[in-house]
């Protein structure tokens, strides 16, 4: 079994200054939880409206690259895709004056794929929250940890894996109840993560908006009431919780027997097929050619990436999803 772990020694970074770099959705949630651990944080931002943000919760804001000039650990909490333009722009020169440096990554994507080769003094850790930022913070209100991947890319200073576990603790993920951190990798994060994103995600939104045409367009089934059926009534998240806390097949215990019975033999009829296409997808992130794929795109200027969202975000579904939405949440019908 790979190795968790439940707690860190947060006495390790109480004399660091630690820049949280990014004011998004991770680095505001993570900066605010570092403070309420005790320990000295500051931010690294561009002039905007983030920049306003940190200041008005009671930070020091500076420029990036003077954030990191004052900091003895950077946590970069820019977008994946951005990232390296801000690593070799503001940080790799300051970087390289400094002895002594822990920079982290919430996710494995530049470093795996050696978009980002940070100075060698530096160690260089990873401790990446399996939950998107208001979840944590909505844990962290009721007193519970969460599951992150810990890995380790340089360890100058040879206590880079400690260093990691102390983040890991002072962003609240572990020493709480609910907390773990697993030992893992640059390598192994970024591709589970992207593996998540090229399969059962897309898959899951795909059968969503067959079903969706199919029951209404071929079978005149109400458009509210399919939406409502597929994901809208929440059903879908309680079952998302019960995998999560009970297990994927254990879960299926607070189904109907008819519900049971046709779920388990349409795993089984569908299994070959989705596997089939798991592989295909792990093959393309293993070999880069995703990686190259995505770099092309960024580089047109997401040209694809924002014609799907105007084709998908005007779809029937989405009209329909838009008012019932905005009817169940005022409790009336315009
Ligand atoms: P956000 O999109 O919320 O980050 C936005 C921050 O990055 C803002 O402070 C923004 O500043 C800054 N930024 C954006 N573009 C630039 C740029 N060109 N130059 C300088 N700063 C820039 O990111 P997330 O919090 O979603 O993601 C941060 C990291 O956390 C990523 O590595 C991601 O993979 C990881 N992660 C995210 C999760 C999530 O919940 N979203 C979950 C787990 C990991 P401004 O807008 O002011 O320019």
């Amino acid at each position: 079994m790979a190795e968790l772990l439940f707690d860190g020694d947060l006495s390790l970074l109480r004399d660091l200054t630690i820049a949280v770099i990014g004011y998004g959705n991770q680095g505001s949630v993570q900066a605010k939880i570092l403070r309420e651990n005790g320990l000295n944080v500051i931010v690294g931002n561009v002039r905007d409206e983030y920049w306003r943000r940190a200041e008005s919760d009671g930070f020091k804001v500076y420029e990036i690259r003077e954030a990191v000039r004052r900091a003895d650990a950077a946590l970069l909490l820019v977008p994946d895709e951005v990232a390296p333009e801000v690593y070799y722009s503001e940080i790799d020169e300051e970087l390289r004056r400094k002895s002594f440096f822990i920079l982290d990554f919430a996710s494995g994507y530049n470093i795996a794929y050696g978009l980002i080769k940070p100075a060698p003094s530096a160690d260089v850790v990873m401790v990446a929250p399996r939950m998107f930022a208001w979840g944590i913070l909505e844990r962290h209100r009721l007193g519970l940890g969460y599951p992150v991947l810990l890995g380790v890319a340089q360890n100058a200073s040879g206590r880079a894996w400690d260093y990691a576990l102390a983040l890991a603790k002072g962003i609240g993920a572990i020493g709480l109840p609910g907390g773990a951190a697993l030992k893992s990798s640059f390598e192994e994060e970024a591709f589970l993560d992207l593996l998540s994103e090229h399969t059962y995600i897309p898959l899951l939104i795909a059968s969503i908006i067959a079903y969706f045409e199919v029951a209404t367009k071929i079978y005149g089934a109400s458009p509210e009431a399919t939406i409502l059926e597929l994901y809208a009534s929440g059903e879908l998240a309680e079952q998302a919780r019960a995998m999560a806390e009970e297990g994927l097949i254990e879960q299926l215990k607070h189904h109907s027997r008819t519900s049971q019975y046709g779920q388990l033999t349409r795993i089984r009829r569908y299994y070959d097929v989705i596997r089939e296409i798991v592989e295909s997808e792990a093959d393309e992130i293993w070999s880069g050619e995703f990686a190259r794929e995505f770099a092309e795109e960024k580089y047109s200027g997401m040209i694809l990436m924002n014609r799907l969202k105007e084709i998908f975000g005007s779809s029937d579904l989405v009209k329909v999803e838009r008012k019932l939405l905005k009817a169940i949440k005022e409790g009336k019908l315009d």
